[in-house]
């Protein structure tokens, strides 16, 4: 069966007055029908601009997709006119944004932002608008939505805004929800809660997620499938399972072992040191391998392809069967 979604070496660079900007440099991967897929990097990997590659909205005049496909059911979105696009965005493929704040406008009513999309696509009239609005927001939890209906975004907590973000998102039945650091902004109580509100809406209509995340829990919690990204490039990929017991790049080792324990109040990824190499100082070979506590010679000088090390599982490391057999020791 064809996957839902089939990105192939897309290339996304922008263009600025310090030069092109690589941040998606050749990035494959595929979601399927009713999937979650997660997409896990640190700030700057490229997790961010692959999601507004798909939705087609780059900044215009800076970002560019330079190179590769987008396929949607079988249709590459990168050719698509922008009419065309507008009736897949939001329609047959939603986006919910890390901060409701900045994505709602602050000048409508709840009930006027989800039922434009409704008016729009599903060619609903007014009053059937406000019903289904109604109908979506009490779907996502939210009490007494008759009245929140008429009121303004900045009238709610955060925790509701995103569960109107995400009644927003569901509004036209999408076939794929893009969901970038969806919980990212909240307390850890409402996270679980929006996390489980997702996985009963995946549940229900068989939509396919992709999600994006720092965050490991959020991956163990809701992915089937996860790909790591590092420098705009895909580092690893493999089954949710795999991923947490066996990786195969030191990266994603890197990242699994440094997840605190509970009494550890540390940021994950300080464990790893170093950071993700500015574009200007990209290094030739391994774009890990300043950071990497197995690097040899030959990594400095000539960069790993991302390759099949076991079926299912992927790895862009000379040393990756080494490295997922290795015993960790801490
Ligand atoms: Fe480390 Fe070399 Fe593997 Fe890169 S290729 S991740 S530097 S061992
Ligand atoms: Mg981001």
């Amino acid at each position: 069966m064809e996957p839902l979604l089939s990105v192939q070496n897309l290339k996304t660079h922008f263009f600025t007055d310090n030069g092109v900007v690589r941040s998606v440099d050749g990035v494959s991967f595929t979601v399927n029908e009713g999937e979650t897929l997660g997409i896990v990097g640190e700030s700057g990997s490229g997790k961010s601009v692959t999601a507004l590659s798909i939705m087609q909205l780059l900044p215009p005049r800076k970002g560019k997709i330079v190179e590769g496909s987008i396929r949607f059911e079988g249709v590459d979105l990168t050719k698509l006119t922008d009419k065309k696009m507008r009736k897949i965005r939001g329609n047959e493929i939603a986006m919910i944004f890390q901060e409701p704040m900045t994505s709602l406008n602050p000048s409508y009513t709840i009930g006027n932002q989800i039922g434009e999309a409704l008016r729009l696509h599903m060619k609903l009239n007014r009053k059937e608008a406000e019903e289904r609005s109604i109908e979506l927001l009490t779907q996502v939890g939210i009490p007494r939505a008759e009245k929140i209906v008429k009121d303004y975004p900045h009238r709610l907590s955060g925790g509701m805004r995103q569960r109107v973000m995400i009644a927003m998102a569901l509004a036209c039945n999408p076939r794929l929800i893009i969901a970038d650091e969806p919980t990212t902004a909240l307390d850890v109580t409402i996270q679980a809660q929006i996390l489980e509100l997702i996985q009963q809406m995946k549940r229900k209509s068989n939509t396919s997620i992709m999600m994006i995340t720092h965050d490991l829990g959020v991956v163990s919690e809701v992915c089937d499938r996860v790909i790591v990204m590092y420098a705009g490039r895909v580092v690893e990929e493999a089954d949710v399972k795999t991923i947490f017991s066996s990786p195969s790049h030191p990266y994603t080792k890197g990242l699994i072992e440094s997840i605190p324990t509970l009494e550890e109040e540390v940021e994950w990824l300080e464990t790893i040191p170093g950071n993700v190499p500015i574009p200007s100082e990209m290094p030739e070979g391994c774009k890990f391998a300043s950071r990497c506590k197995f690097a040899m010679e030959e990594c400095l000088n000539a960069e790993p392809e991302l390759y099949e090390i076991d079926p299912g599982q992927k790895s862009r490391c000379f040393l990756a069967k080494e490295v997922k057999h290795a015993v960790t020791v801490t």
